[in-house]
């Protein structure tokens, strides 16, 4: 068992100061594995550990040998030699030779003063331990902070460091500080590889808060702790926390269970063959039966007890043993032995024990001193104890506040741990719901954005479609002239036009001669051809107001609006002389290309399209009966020879 172990076991009994724990120390080695809080890396260092927690004694002189030439060498191995100080150290410490472990502890640390150093924490947790007065505590608080900042937080030796942090705080009797350290170095011992400080931690952490007055959570960590011993096999581990818990059921007024816990402690501790935890045991034992008035049992235990303590030395534990003699005896009607005992006990005024534990015996005094009618004494001691009593219950009172503040504020930061989880829930769910909402309006977006492209591809596409739909009704495929529907839509509407602006509008149908024969000769592609080029000629000789269309076949009609006869007459005269150019293959030779037309106008020949258009093609008919090649105008008479020769066509 190390250094560390046996510093915090020190730790759990200090709170009721050296109580049993390192009393019967020098025994744990025996039964336990070493701990790993603060062992050393040197294997002869560790074995010296070992040793310290077998036989202490052996140790020191082992230690002494090792020291002895190193301390004479003009340069020594400054580390090695402080690393069997720090051995050195904790063997006085289980031997409750304070001064000298304190010494031993100072000498180590003057040697290494590299501040993270293992040996360092470990020469540092040492002396704490061993320091009671108010300003060596302060400093020793000190030197573990400076310590703990060269530890990673949440390290195994920062985890140490804060339990003996602990420790230190609680024996400053600021329980709601001491609290804190040794329920973060519990917290932070969750791993199995922390399984040791976790128990230690545990073990000081229920002392606390017993003499705090929390004796669920004493219990509760003190259950743990048995736990833990119980499977690990540490017999006298498991005899101190058996002790421990009898002392809370002590102190909760539960003198059954504690006793049923001191016999337990008692029996393991005879296993192990320690005699100081067997005393404690009887000493504890004999307490709880004085509360419950078997007086002969109690006696029995007592007087067993102040035998041992008498033969090891323990001066505490004597006195202690004393005054629960003398009320033994004070309830028998002993009052004279029991005076003669407090009076011993009382020798120094109780400068040499616990306050707490002063207090019933200057009550017990005063009883004694009643019975036997020194009334001045007794009233003397009643005073005293009234003084004491009135002080060490605002202690008591100011030490309840503490836990109680202790215990609320880790209370609240559980509660607030929770509220900052649950707030952080809140909004981890809510940027969620924002992200799916993003995600989905994305998608809506771009559906949309894609849905409004489709539709306006469709759109386009269609206003395309449309459009060319509306060409291709319009158009005449072949000359790309305006179709027979469209050209009579256009005319109509010039017709209309010039109507209104009272102005002349010619129409003049021109049919290709002898297109026929073309065909024949040449084939219906060069007639096609004939076609296409009449229309393109055509054109050249017209104005861009005037509308040339396909009327059928291989004729065509012409609208000039806003011109007269004369005027047209020349457009035509013009067209007629153009189709001469239009060339036919070879096999048209001899055959020329020639055009008749018909004119007729508005001004003279009919309000209504059809009117005109008629009176135009009665003029075409004479052009044709007059040779072909020719434009002829409309005249009155031919109007009913037109409709015959319509009604000709049409059949
Ligand atoms: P006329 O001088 O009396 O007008 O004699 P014609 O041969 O021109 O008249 P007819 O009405 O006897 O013949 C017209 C011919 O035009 C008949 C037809 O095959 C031809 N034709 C009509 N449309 C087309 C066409 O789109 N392409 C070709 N190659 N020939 C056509
Ligand atoms: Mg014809
Ligand atoms: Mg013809």
């Amino acid at each position: 068992m190390s250094n560390a172990t046996l510093v915090c076991r020190r730790a759990a009994g200090a709170a009721i100061r050296r109580l049993p724990v390192l009393a019967f120390a020098w025994l744990v080695g025996a039964t336990t594995a070493p701990a790993d809080c603060l062992v050393s890396a040197d294997s002869s260092i560790r074995e010296l550990q070992s040793l310290v927690s077998q036989d202490a004694p052996r140790a020191l002189q082992e230690v002494q040998l090792q020291l002895e030439p190193l301390e004479r060498a003009p340069l020594p191995d400054r580390h090695r030699l402080a690393s069997l100080y720090a051995v050195q150290a904790s063997a006085y410490n289980i031997l409750e030779l304070d001064g000298d472990a304190k010494a031993a502890a100072m000498k180590g640390l003057k040697l290494v003063p590299l501040a993270g150093d293992p040996v360092r924490l470990d020469l540092l947790t040492t002396y704490a331990e061993n320091v009671y007065d108010a300003p060596g505590i302060e400093s020793a608080l000190n030197s573990i902070e400076s310590a703990r900042a060269t530890q990673t937080p949440g390290s195994l030796g920062d985890t140490c460091l804060l339990i003996t942090r602990g420790l230190l705080q609680n024996r400053q009797e600021k329980p709601d500080l001491a609290i804190s350290s040794l329920t973060q170095a519990y917290h932070a011992s969750t791993t199995p590889e922390f399984a040791t400080a976790r128990v230690l931690a545990a073990e000081v952490l229920s002392t606390v808060m017993r003499s705090a007055g929390d004796f669920t959570q004493a219990l509760a960590l003190n259950e743990e702790v048995i736990e833990s011993y119980t499977q690990s096999g540490a017999t006298l581990n498991l005899s101190v926390s058996r002790f421990l818990r009898g002392k809370i059921f002590n102190m909760m007024g539960q003198f059954g269970a504690a006793i049923e816990q001191f016999a337990a402690a008692r029996k393991l501790s005879v296993q192990v063959n320690d005699v100081q935890g067997v005393a404690f045991a009887d000493l504890l034992g004999c307490s709880a039966h004085v509360e419950l008035g078997l007086l002969d049992r109690a006696a029995s235990e007592c007087n067993n007890a102040l035998q041992m303590f008498t033969s090891s030395r323990s001066l505490d534990e004597v006195k202690e043993t004393k005054a629960l003699l003398a009320r033994i005896d004070l309830t028998n009607g002993r009052a004279d032995r029991a005076l003669n005992t407090l009076n011993e006990v009382l020798d120094q005024r109780g400068a040499d024990l616990l306050p707490a534990r002063v207090l019933p015996l200057y009550q017990w005094r005063a009883r004694a001193n009643a019975v036997l009618h020194n009334y001045r004494d007794a009233y003397a001691d009643l005073s005293e104890y009234a003084r004491r009593y009135e002080s060490a219950n605002d202690a008591e009172r100011a030490r309840q506040a503490a836990a109680l503040r202790a215990r609320f504020e880790i209370d609240r930061e559980i509660e607030r741990n929770s509220a900052l989880k649950h707030e952080l829930d809140q909004s981890r769910e809510h940027s969620e719901r924002q992200a799916r909402e993003l995600r989905w309006n994305a998608i809506v977006t771009t559906l949309g954005v894609a849905v409004i492209a489709l539709l306006i591809y469709f759109l386009v596409a269609n206003r395309r479609y449309r459009h060319q739909l509306v060409k291709l009704a319009s158009l005449d495929g072949l000359t790309g002239l305006p179709n027979r529907r469209r050209t009579a839509e256009l005319a109509t509407a010039a017709l209309a036009h010039a109507t209104l602006a009272q102005r002349p509008l010619t129409v003049a149908i021109i049919d290709m001669d002898h297109f026929k024969v073309i065909n024949d000769r040449c084939g219906h592609a060069a007639g096609d051809f004939v076609l296409k080029e009449f229309a393109r000629v055509g054109r050249e000789a017209l104005r861009e107001t005037d509308i040339l269309g396909r009327w059928g076949g291989e004729e065509f009609l012409l609208i000039l609006p806003d011109a007269t006869l004369e005027f047209a007459l020349a457009s035509v005269e013009r067209m007629r002389t153009l189709v001469f150019g239009i060339r036919l293959p070879p096999s048209g030779a001899g055959l020329r290309v020639s055009i008749s037309a018909g004119l007729a106008t508005s001004q003279r020949h009919g309000r209504s399209l059809d009117e005109i258009v008629a009176r135009a093609d009665s003029a075409l008919y004479v052009a044709k009966n007059e040779g072909r090649d020719l434009v002829r105008v409309a005249e009155e008479g031919y109007l009913a020879t037109t409709a015959v020769r319509r009604a000709i066509r049409i059949s």
